[in-house]
């Protein structure tokens, strides 16, 4: 079995220590309250509703969880760290840039993506007939197929938000490559931006 794994990822020679670098998890979470007068994206699908998410950028809860789930399984900071909310130039960005500094990040590191879960939690609208669009986007920007991607959602039953989205994001990442940078140089880097830039975006 280790044997097989080791030719499907072309590593050579991996000692016992190096083994759980393999694989790696990541878990990502947001929270936007729902706003009269901007449009609702979720996942980089607009859907049809008379609210959208109030956020510094387009306010798309799961691309945001979903980058910050990619960032953490790097040990490469969070997405404020990257875009942070004070900078006015993020201000209504399109959601897809943060998740592709980060897909960056997880290729700098060696790895790529296997799949990713991820739970909504909102009141409306209904996410079921939305579903299957939202999980083909999700797929298309992150280089994978439908199948790795599993999008659930849930109604806020006795949480009292109503009048929020929040989106919960697991990910696990394959590594296919040597870092192209020292792994400890970059979460250094990162951890140092990220205690100065804290925040929502
Ligand atoms: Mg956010």
């Amino acid at each position: 079995m280790q044997e097989d794994l080791f030719d499907v990822f072309q590593i050579s020679v991996v000692s016992a220590n190096q083994w759980y670098e393999i694989m790696r998890i990541g878990y990502g979470w947001d929270s936007h309250e729902f706003q009269t007068g901007v449009p609702l994206k979720i996942g980089g699908v607009e859907l049809p509703h008379h609210k959208g998410l109030a956020g510094h950028s387009d306010g798309d809860v799961l691309l945001h969880a979903i980058t910050d789930a990619l960032l953490g399984a790097v040990a490469a900071g969070d997405i404020g760290s990257y875009f942070p909310p004070t900078d006015p130039k993020w201000k209504g960005a399109n959601s897809v840039i943060f998740l592709e500094e980060a897909l960056k990040q997880v290729r700098l590191a060696g790895y790529k993506v296997s799949n990713v879960d991820s739970t909504l939690i909102l009141a409306e609208p209904k996410i079921v007939p939305h579903a299957k669009k939202i999980q083909a986007r999700v797929a298309e920007l992150l280089g994978i197929k439908p199948n790795q991607v599993g999008i659930k959602a849930k109604t806020p039953e006795g949480m009292g938000t109503d009048n929020a989205a929040i989106a919960h994001v697991a990910v696990l990442l394959e590594q296919v490559a040597k870092p192209a940078v020292p792994s400890k140089k970059v979460s250094d880097t990162k951890k140092s931006k990220t205690l100065k830039h804290r925040g929502r975006e």
